[in-house]
């Protein structure tokens, strides 16, 4: 399988190349010429399968320049019971008829962002090693993303990881979850200013030529092709869980940022997985709920952007939306590249003339939350199931309950657990203890190791000299 760019001016590559880039050198999107078709026989067969034989029969079909037997090795070493919880890795649970959750946050850092970084760690580890490389990663977090790239490259041979996120900025869990470990390959680096400066930092970096070929920048950041493959697995993998034959549908509700999660479901779908509706829920930023309900596309500046208590979808341009824009838009890789070069100047677009085929054809619906929504959502969960969701699942869960059509069967993703988020939860139901996974006891007693900097690219610029060798060959 070959991939290539939303944009159409890059030439086509293998997976594993693919899997260590960014943007493509045209500025789109990478993504597989065709999606692989499965049939109906085909489903039936992997309706039994393991997370980690599904995974592995999936991936298979996009990695095709690994090895089988490297591909399974890299699989195993990923989703296993000691990483996940469980053998099932995301397991579902019943809510009521005809709605459940799908457990997606049983990893280290307690977010769905670890079921992708984790197999993109080995991956990475994996591909360097065959083509002789390393890497430097620079990344730039408020939370999730951060401490899920962490603990998916902590330890991993020719990867050094320099994570920036804003100083004193962080929730005391998420500041104990990055800067407790320990790894050498691990740097942390708080920097005095805001989100938005650390990913400015990480910027100027990379457009940095020289500076990114002589220790050889790269990221891991949601547009990378690696995540949104391991991400489609779970989508099969919650189907064949609430279904008992192919002639069921099932739809999926998702609380969505960056567009990636759902956009693995929009994939699956592509494949022929029998889902009914894509329902992409959002918090106050919501831009995505605005194009799926009136087919116009309208990002937000980074200082329009609502700060809110669904912290990770606090995107006002979804990164991944690009992908699906394409298949819309019939392959039409000039018109993408003329809409997003608007989007890149701030404008947005109008597709409303093809409402029909947004809805009916790719199946895509949406919906809102907003902080009283979601506090509603968590306490009537808690009131009447006992059951505790965070505030971005409860997002989720409140637009599937209010968009869901008689005898739909939704899944609803859980993005995170509610131990993450303490505050929020206590506002919905009172001071009560949040249960932690056993791993996460004590996090926030053990010492911690950061270094604080001035917001200055070029003291960043120093701890990457300090701590890798310039390339010379570059
Ligand atoms: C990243 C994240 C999201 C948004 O996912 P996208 O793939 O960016 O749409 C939702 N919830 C949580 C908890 C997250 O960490």
């Amino acid at each position: 399988m070959k991939y290539i760019s939303t944009r159409g001016q890059t030439a086509p590559m293998d997976f594993s190349d693919v899997l260590l880039m960014g943007l493509a050198p045209d500025g789109g999107l990478m993504l597989p010429e065709t999606y692989p078709q499965i049939d109906d026989a085909t489903l039936s067969e992997w309706r039994s399968l393991s997370y980690s034989e599904l995974a592995l029969a999936i991936m298979s079909k996009f990695a095709t320049d690994i090895p089988a037997a490297d591909l399974e090795d890299i699989i195993q070493r990923t989703y296993n019971t000691k990483t996940f919880g469980s053998a099932d890795i995301t397991p579902v649970r019943k809510l009521d008829d005809n709605l459940y959750v799908l457990e997606l946050s049983n990893g280290p850092t307690l977010a769905f962002k670890d079921v992708a970084m984790q197999f993109l760690g080995n991956a990475f580890e994996y591909v360097l090693k065959q083509k002789n490389k390393r890497i430097t990663i620079i990344g730039a977090t408020s939370g999730d993303t951060g401490s899920a790239a962490e603990y998916a490259l902590r330890g991993k041979d020719n990867i050094e990881v320099f994570m920036l996120s804003p100083h004193g900025k962080m929730s005391a869990f998420q500041r104990a979850q990055m800067y407790s470990l320990t790894d050498a390959n691990i740097h942390n680096i708080a920097i005095k200013g805001m989100f938005d400066d650390c990913q400015d930092i990480v910027k100027a970096l990379q457009q940095d030529a020289e500076f990114k070929a002589q220790y050889d920048l790269g990221t891991v950041n949601s547009i990378n092709w690696g995540r949104i493959l391991a991400q489609i697995v779970y989508y099969f993998k919650a189907y064949f869980a609430v279904t008992n034959s192919n002639d069921d549908k099932v739809s999926f509700s998702v609380p969505s940022g960056n567009f990636g999660n759902i956009c693995a479901g929009h994939i699956a779908r592509e494949m022929g997985l029998p889902i009914g509706r894509l329902i992409v829920a959002t918090n106050e930023n919501d831009v995505l709920n605005d194009f799926f309900n009136q087919g116009k596309y309208q990002p937000r500046a980074a200082d329009n952007t609502y700060v809110t208590s669904s912290p990770s979808m606090d995107i006002s341009k979804a990164s991944n939306f690009e992908r699906f824009v394409y298949l819309l838009l019939e392959k039409d890789t000039a018109r993408v590249h003329e809409l997003f070069d608007g989007v890149k100047q701030g404008q947005g677009f109008d597709l409303s003339d093809v409402m029909s085929a947004i809805n009916d054809q790719y199946g895509f619906a949406a919906g809102k939350s907003t902080h009283e929504d979601r506090l509603a959502t968590i306490k009537d969960l808690y009131d009447t199931h006992q059951d505790l969701v965070d505030p971005h699942t409860a997002d989720g869960i409140k637009v599937a309950k209010e968009l869901q059509q008689a005898g739909e069967v939704i899944v609803c993703a859980e993005t995170a657990l509610p131990a993450k988020f303490a505050e929020t939860i206590n506002e919905a139901v009172g001071q009560i203890e949040i249960a932690r996974p056993a791993h996460t006891e004590g996090l926030e007693d053990l010492a911690q190791h950061v270094t604080v900097l001035d917001n200055d690219a070029n003291l960043v610029a120093e701890q990457i000299r300090q701590h890798v060798s310039a390339n010379t060959a570059a």
